[in-house]
């Protein structure tokens, strides 16, 4: 049983010492103590349903045994050297990691979050083409450091300072709330617009998410990233996939999300599920690019350490030896029926969609206006809270359901979450 503070005073504690920016999903907070695959538990034993993954990071289940066993057994061998010395989890990290990118994607940078794989591919792009412009999305989310706020595409991610120059953000997209619908190729002409009006004719690259996770489950129109690769590569820029949440199997069809569009980028950034919450990103990409920033030093303390590379070794082979992939497309496809009669039953969803376990539900004050309803959401997912189900949400404006579970969800955690939720829509 747990033993340290109660909630309240742990509540008090980072309101005094921690960042007044910080955020909490729940009027009435919940205290995370442990956690078992798909489970979470609170200070008092109660059990959770885990439809968030500690925001899609926890891959292949909360505490999974083979993962802590890699990490036990690296801990009390040898927890930290860097690459200074040889050793070979990294290297054959490395390898393992490698083998499992298309194309010529076949070096790999090791760092410790998103935003740092982030920066250091926009570093490459820029290092490799002598161009400076990026092309990003809006509504976009890239991470939190200095490089990379300028690429995110939404307001509130944004610190009122210079957010960097040479960031274009081309329009979103998005098949529900953008003007062209699912015609991806009509929203690729503004990114031409955006290269020849924008910036000197020559970019050192784009990037995307290929669905957007932050943003609100936004899956990019079909047929976007073909024609915006061409046209990127036309400037002389390169194509950066953030693959931060949409890797290692769970959009289900494929392996990576940008698969899914049926592009090889040249740069490709991971983290989150990479290590299943271990500190630890990386970045991949042809050894061309990676030739262009061997002029200087590369050194990263914490990057690839021995414990995170053991431990993100151990999600690889769980990926694999649990059809994690094949898992989450069944799943997520029944998830996805279930969630779709809902939306007929409840005219307050105004979407649904997403692929594999990277779902979102949007929900709408009225389906033609498409108005958020944003109190709404926020009041459905405390009531799902107080039912047993933590989900996620994002979206600017709070109104997305994102549900995005470790990807050891069954079929009947999905039914569950959809009984809670039709339950929680009922009460509203
Ligand atoms: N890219 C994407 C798509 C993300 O969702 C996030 C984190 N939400 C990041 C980058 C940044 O990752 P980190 O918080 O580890 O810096």
């Amino acid at each position: 049983p747990y033993t340290g503070p109660p909630a309240e005073e742990v509540l008090a504690l980072r309101k005094q010492y921690l960042s007044p920016s910080l955020f909490l999903h729940f009027k009435k907070p919940v205290m995370i103590v442990e956690g078992k695959m798909q489970y979470l538990y609170d200070e008092r034993g109660r059990r959770y349903l885990d439809a968030f993954a500690g925001i899609v990071t926890v891959s292949v289940g909360h505490c999974h045994p083979a993962v802590t066993e890699a990490i036990h057994r690296q801990n009390s061998l040898l927890q930290h050297t860097t690459t200074i010395y040889l050793n070979n989890q990294i290297a054959e990290y490395a390898k393992e990691l490698a083998d499992r990118m298309p194309g010529n994607l076949k070096v790999v940078y090791f760092v410790n979050s998103g935003s740092e794989a982030n920066d250091m591919a926009i570093m490459m792009a820029r290092l490799h083409t002598g161009n400076w412009d990026l092309i990003c999305l809006r509504n976009a989310y890239h991470g939190m450091s200095i490089g990379t706020m300028g690429t995110c595409g939404q307001h509130t991610w944004k610190q009122p300072m210079p957010q960097g120059f040479g960031y274009h953000h081309a329009l979103n997209p998005d098949p529900y709330r953008g003007a062209f619908g699912d015609d991806g190729p009509r929203y690729a002409a503004d990114v031409a617009d955006l290269i020849s009006a924008a910036t000197p004719g020559r970019v050192a690259g784009f990037v995307a998410e290929s669905i957007q996770g932050v943003g609100g489950a936004v899956p990019l129109a079909t047929g976007y990233l073909p024609e915006v690769y061409k046209m990127i590569r036309a400037a002389g820029g390169v194509c950066i996939a953030d693959e931060v949440q949409t890797g290692f199997g769970r959009t289900g069809s494929h392996y990576w999300g940008f698969q899914r569009q049926g592009v090889t980028p040249d740069i490709v950034t991971m983290a989150k599920g990479i290590g299943n919450g271990l500190p630890l990103a990386a970045v991949v990409t042809t050894p061309e690019i990676a030739a262009s920033m061997a002029g200087r030093l590369h050194f990263n303390t914490y990057g690839g350490n021995p414990v995170c590379s053991a431990g993100g070794r151990a999600v690889l082979r769980v990926v694999d030896e649990e059809r994690r992939q094949e898992h989450c497309a069944a799943v997520g496809a029944h998830l996805t029926t279930r969630l779709q009669a809902l939306a007929a039953k409840h005219d307050i969803i105004g979407d649904v969609r997403g692929a594999g376990l990277m779902l979102g539900v949007e929900l709408v004050k009225d389906r033609k206006t498409k108005e958020p309803a944003k109190a709404e959401t926020a009041a459905v997912m405390e009531t799902m809270k107080d039912l047993g189900v933590l989900m996620g949400k994002g979206g600017l404006h709070g109104n997305v359901f994102r549900i995005k579970p470790p990807m050891c969800f069954s079929a009947r955690d999905a039914d569950f979450l959809v009984e809670v939720m039709d339950v929680a829509l009922d009460k509203l």
